[in-house]
């Protein structure tokens, strides 16, 4: 993951969590009242800010002078967590081997999060492996990690406060980590809390889902997404609007626009450049972009799909949606627009198809040369069939 090209400090209190200021009230409104559940799910779509939540809500646990709202930011407990060094506040992550960690749990990482986290915990499984450089392994929550979890929560509160765990992307874990989790997270010993971040609640080991109360985060709003740009970003007004627009929702993705201005202009031209080989069934072309794709990892050929799903959207509604639901502009929109001829009412439904397909085939570990080739010969017979 390159460096933030704007850096924002990012204390983690609830103010500093963008948007879901009626969650954050439920939450303080709980806790004062003396709810708090041992084993909490804040499950949400990737870019919701999930995990800061969860960060907000431990140091407000731990904060030794929170207010009616917040945590107080500067108490002794407070500048821990704030740099993420707090001894009762421990994080689990996916993780694969590498080097000659050939059995890795979360703490072999642990300073790679931590300035990971600090920088952007808006970070998504793509930035995490991409920055762990394990892109081709599957990052995992392994058997190891229970263990070291559960001794973890052997030890007394260092503060004597509450113990805290979370657990990021538990989708991640295995049956036998869930397994040996099982008992602690039923039954942990006196005030420890498990924070569980989740994006896909189905692929969460139904034995842990039900152990724990879930908290449902919404997809943030455009608005919310566009004032945070203004206010903790310096962005333009109508900068941050287009990108709110873009992000659907996610502000990693409105974080990623930001720092990858040059990758998604590139990601364009790369489409482009595949479009017209697939049309004209340049086949010296295709296999040149062929062996460019499958030279990628998996995440980056994912994120190369999405993004040809995305502008194929885009060149849909340039064709037949309302003006205000267009997303791109000026030479971008340009560019689109003249390819977005080809994509018409008799072929856009396959188009589609076909794409999503295709990122579905390559998540279940397709051959990705086969699948690249296979997808550029289906979208010539759509281009021309129109
Ligand atoms: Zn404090």
């Amino acid at each position: 993951m390159r460096a933030l090209k704007i850096i924002y400090l990012y204390r983690m209190r609830f103010a500093d969590v963008i948007g879901h200021e009626e969650l954050k009230k439920k939450l303080v409104h709980a806790c004062n009242e003396g709810r708090i559940s041992h084993a909490q799910q804040f499950l949400g779509p990737e870019g919701c800010g999930n995990l800061a939540l969860a960060i907000a809500y431990a140091s407000y646990l731990l904060c030794e002078n929170k207010s009616e709202d917040d945590s107080c930011g500067s108490c002794p407990s407070c500048v821990k967590v704030k740099k993420l060094v707090h001894p009762d506040l421990t994080f689990t992550y996916p993780v694969a081997p590498k080097g000659k960690i050939d059995k890795p749990k979360s703490s072999d990482f642990a300073s790679e999060w931590r300035e990971a986290v600090l920088e952007n915990p808006w970070i998504t499984y793509h930035d995490w492996v991409e920055l762990l450089d394990i892109e081709n392994k599957q990052g995992i929550i392994a058997v190891e990690e229970a263990k070291d979890i559960i001794a973890r929560l052997s030890l007394k509160a260092v503060e004597g406060g509450f113990k805290i765990v979370i657990i990021w992307l538990p989708e991640t874990m295995n049956a036998p980590t869930a397994n040996k989790l099982l008992k602690i997270i039923e039954e942990p010993p006196d005030k420890t809390v498990f924070l569980l971040v989740s994006q896909q609640y189905d692929l969460v080991m139904p034995t842990i889902s039900s152990r724990t109360q879930l908290i449902k985060v919404k997809r943030l709003s455009e608005k919310e997404i566009e004032e945070a740009l203004v206010q903790n970003f310096g962005k333009e007004a109508p900068v941050a609007r287009h990108l709110a627009h873009r992000a659907e929702g996610s502000f990693s993705e409105a974080l990623r626009m930001i720092n990858h201005e040059e990758e998604t202009q590139n990601l364009d031209q790369w489409y482009l450049n595949w479009m017209r080989a697939c049309y004209t069934l340049n086949m010296i072309q295709i296999g040149g972009l062929t062996q460019e794709f499958k030279a990628g990892s998996r995440e980056l050929q994912k994120g190369q799909l999405q993004h040809a799903l995305n502008i194929t959207r885009e060149c849909m509604m340039i064709n037949f949606g309302p003006k205000s639901l267009i997303k791109i502009e000026g030479k971008e929109l340009e560019d689109f627009t003249r390819f977005a001829q080809f994509i018409t009412m008799n072929n856009c439904e396959s188009f589609y198809q076909e794409m999503n397909e295709a990122i579905y085939h390559l998540e279940r570990n397709a051959n990705s040369g086969i699948l690249f080739t296979d997808l550029s010969l289906k979208i010539h017979k759509l281009l021309r069939a129109n």
